[in-house]
Parts: structure tokens; sequence; C-alpha cells
């Protein structure tokens, strides 16, 4: 049997004015219960893009979707508009930056916690409102009973967004999809919230999918990792293993920003000069070359003119030999 979540190829092309954006280009990986993938990768790297399409947010009038999408057996890129209607809330719930773009202003926060739980799970208007004051308690909402009746103006920053992973995980979603959760928040409450996410991923057994530019974040978070570029997986592997001995030169420069794993030492690499391709007409062949340091390093004209494929499992989608890669993370990139 294929994993619990599967995508495959995954395609994303946006029709605008100025052409075709390539937002996603032949992505895959796979996702089991239980586990925390993460998603890195700068804005514009496909990210968001990706997890909206698993969700069934993408209007067909604007986007073509090709590839599969498999949770729990079920295809999702073919499934009718009803049918993800359904899964969503329900199979799969979301939590985003801002808590106001779930949350809506016009009703309690009791009311929009309550709805789907009645809607998905035939539930009466009583035990909603008694799923929803658990799942504020567990969340660490203070007064559940009193703050069920609050409008979401009512509440913090802090608040708001715990109270939107309340909603997401009202119904008992197998697949969350967190987007920067905690970016806006300061960061003692980004840490209650990161522990929090976690306690309930114990309880609930979900897969998650968490998507965040913040490495330090991610290495508290994630179990197994996927870094992303102009719309392309370019490294995948165990958490610990990506951060602790990285194989794509784009992923050294992303971990430049940021202090080692268990380790006082500050990298004293520069942060990678250009900025990201524009995927209206990305760059031919690999696409970190414009960018890449190492190019050099790579035979003939290789990294211009072919792309380099992403293995299975532990990869790098980079035409350096695997020797290359840990000679020169070794000399140029690990701190000593
Ligand atoms: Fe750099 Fe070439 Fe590897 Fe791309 S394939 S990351 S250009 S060395
Ligand atoms: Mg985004």
């Amino acid at each position: 049997a294929g994993a619990f979540l599967s995508v495959r190829d995954l395609r994303v092309q946006f029709k605008t004015e100025d052409g075709i954006v390539k937002a996603v280009d032949r992505l895959s990986f796979d996702l089991e219960r239980g586990r925390t993938l993460g998603i890195v990768g700068e804005s514009g790297s496909g990210k968001s893009v990706t997890n909206l399409t698993i969700l069934g947010l993408h209007n067909p009038q604007f986007a073509t979707i090709d590839g599969e999408i498999v949770l729990d057996g079920q295809e999702l890129i073919t499934a009718r508009e009803r049918e993800l209607e359904k899964l969503r809330g329900n199979k799969m719930a979301m939590i985003f930056q801002d808590p106001l773009t779930a949350l809506s202003p016009y009703y309690t926060v009791g009311r929009q916690l309550s709805e789907p739980f009645m809607k998905h799970k035939g539930a009466s208007k009583k035990e909603a409102k008694d799923r929803a004051i658990e799942m504020l308690t567990k969340v660490g909402i203070p007064q559940p009973k009193v703050r069920f009746d609050d409008y979401p103006h009512q509440f913090s920053g802090g608040m708001r967004q715990r109270a939107m992973i309340a909603m997401a995980l009202m119904c008992d979603p197998d697949l969350l999809i967190a987007d920067e959760p905690t970016t806006a928040l300061d960061v003692t409450v980004q840490a209650q919230i990161l522990d929090l996410l976690k306690d309930l991923q114990q309880e609930f057994g979900s897969a998650i999918i968490f998507i965040t530019h913040d490495l330090g974040v991610i290495s508290k978070m994630a179990d197994d990792l996927l870094v992303m570029y102009a719309g392309r997986a370019v490294e995948r592997g165990a958490m610990k293993e990506v951060l602790g001995a990285p194989r794509h030169p784009y992923t050294w420069g992303l971990l430049s920003s940021m202090p080692r794993l268990n380790s006082d030492i500050h990298q004293a690499l520069t942060p990678i000069p250009g900025s990201p391709p524009s995927l209206l007409n990305p760059p031919s062949g690999c696409p970190f070359h414009p960018r890449c340091a190492f190019r050099s390093e790579v035979p003939g004209t290789l990294c211009t003119d072919t792309r380099p494929p992403l293995g299975a499992g532990r990869a790098a989608a980079c035409h350096l030999t695997a020797e290359q890669k840990q000679t020169i993370f070794i000399d140029k990139i690990q701190p000593r």
C-alpha cells in the first residue's frame, strides 16, 4: 500500500497576463500518519502553492494541475469540489499565519468551532459545544466556557492562533497543514504554540505538513524535511540529516542564516547572493545555477543544460558527485 499521503509528479501552473507561471514543477513526496514533514524554502519556492493544491483550493479556471495526490487511498486532483469540501476541515485541516484568514469577524469563536463539527460529524448543537469547549481547553484558552461566546477581536493574537488550532483539530483531522503558523507571534508565544502542536500530534496522531522559512522552528518540529527552490524539491531526508549534513548548495546557503544544531558556533557563511528566479521563465538545467557558487566544480554544461534529478529517499538534486558534496561540505561549509 502507498503512503498515507502520496504526492507524485505534481505540477501546478497558473495562467497570468504575463504568461504561464510554473509554480510547482514535478514534485514528489510521501508522508505517514504521526509524522511531521517540514517544507522549507524562500517565498515563491512553491511551498504554499503545493499545500493549497493538496487542499484543493485553486480555481481551475486559472490553475492547471497535473500529477497525483493520494490521501489515504483517495485521489484528490480529480476529486469533485463537493468531495473536497467534505475532506477539508474533516479529514484535512489547515492553520495559517494569520488566524483572521480562518476566523470570521462576524461570528463568535464558539459558533465557528461548532458548525463544521455539526456538519461533518452530524453532531447536535450540544455535542458540538461540548467538543468546542474541550478543544479550547486543550489549546490553553482560559475560561473556555465564557470565551466560547466571544468574537475573534476579543481575543489576543496568541489566543486567536490557539482558537484557530482548536478549530483545525475539532474534527480530528488525519492531515494538518500549518503554513507559517507562528511567524506573526512573539518568541514566547511562538514556543508555546509549537509545544502545543507537538503535544496535540502525540495525542491525535495526525500527519503534519509544516511550512516555514524559519529553520530554527523547523528543527524543533519536523521529522523529515523537503527543501524547495523555484517550484522544485531540491533536497529531502530526515530533518537531522538534512540540517546536520546538507547535500545541496542551496541548503548550504539556507543554513548560513542559522546557528548550527546542538552548537554555539555561528556559521560564517555569506547569504546566498542573487534572488530567486522568475517562475515565468525558470532557468534551464538546474534552477539554482545562476546563484550557485559550486557550478564550476561540475564538468561541462551539465548545470546549465540538464535538470538534476532528485532520487528517492535521502537525496539532493545536484550534479556534484557524492564525494564532491562530502568534501565541499566538510572543507568549506561545516564550522569547526
Ligand atoms: Fe550548483 Fe550545479 Fe548542483 Fe545546481 S547542479 S546546485 S548549479 S552544482
Ligand atoms: Mg507562503
